[in-house]
């Protein structure tokens, strides 16, 4: 699945990571009563840690939590994705997924600017590029059943579409991250595509904020769990300025279980968005040390 120029790139990515600082990833489950959406399935690497007890390192660095955080706000929008696609009954045309995560993207560029959507965008990339490594070293093959395409397909559809949205300042970082010449040619019609779609069903919750239609609580256990939900009750307090919901959300930071194999999903019988401390602890994991 992956490429020499792709190896090329990863060790770059990774250079970048540990020059600029690094910064994140996105997965669904279906059971009688309600559809749940998710963004990444926990790694099989991190269940079999946890199980054996195995802690992850004591000191967090800056550059750590930066890729925590930052997996942690695409995660959220990605899953306020699929919220959208369901209180505003949105037609999908195409995988539900795929949509949720260009909404991701749409997002970062609406909300961060400069260094800090830089940042955001190498982690997200990056956190893509962990997942796949991860399933890689297990020796699995990629579930072709998914709901969700394989990593390193959204791997470089994030890149193109970040690529896209400002293709003269970006082209480096479209190099660095191994995006293909012929796929570069077509990421400014995507991002296009992407913002205009996204960018109807955005305005029509737009006009009535500031508002309060995001609720947001947290189970956690550990300070570092602690630590990121407060950024995720930050975006949500982000969201809460910027759109107004037609009926109340509901975002819920806790421990999912051990049977849970959903990072953070979304339940559409509840309306309510779950972001499991599994999760957190995986991204803790997977950021480059
Ligand atoms: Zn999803």
């Amino acid at each position: 699945m992956k490429s020499s120029t792709h190896t090329f790139a990863f060790a770059l990515s990774l250079l970048g990571a540990l020059v600029f600082g690094p910064t994140m990833s996105l997965a669904a489950g279906t059971d009688n009563t309600q559809t749940e959406h998710s963004a990444v399935p926990i790694s099989a690497s991190v269940k079999k840690g946890s199980k054996q007890g195995k802690p992850p390192p004591r000191k967090v660095s800056e550059a750590q939590f930066d890729f925590v955080r930052s997996n942690l706000v695409a995660t959220l929008y990605h899953e306020f994705g699929h919220a959208l696609i369901d209180e505003l009954d949105l037609p999908v045309l195409g995988q539900e997924e795929d949509a949720a995560d260009v909404l991701s993207a749409v997002m970062l560029e609406r909300f961060f600017i400069g260094p800090a959507l830089d940042r955001i965008a190498l982690n997200t990339a990056l956190g893509f590029e962990a997942d796949a490594r991860d399933q890689e070293l297990e020796g699995d093959d990629w579930a072709w059943s998914d709901v969700h395409g394989p990593d390193w397909q959204r791997y470089y559809n994030f890149v193109c579409l970040y690529y896209g949205a400002d293709p003269e300042n970006r082209e480096d970082f479209a190099n660095d991250m191994g995006l293909p010449r012929d796929r570069m040619e077509s990421c400014v019609d995507e991002q296009d595509l992407a913002s205009r779609s996204w960018g109807l069903a955005l305005d029509r919750i737009t006009a009535n904020a500031p508002g309060s239609s995001i609720g947001f609580s947290s189970r956690t256990r550990t300070e570092r769990q602690k630590k990121a939900a407060r950024i995720v009750a930050e975006e949500v307090a982000r969201l809460n300025k910027s759109y107004v919901l037609p009926k109340k959300l509901r975002v819920v930071v806790k421990h999912c279980g051990e049977d849970s194999s959903l990072s953070a999903f979304y339940t559409s019988g509840r309306v309510k968005i779950t972001v499991c401390t599994e999760y957190i602890d995986q991204l803790y994991h997977q950021a480059p040390k």
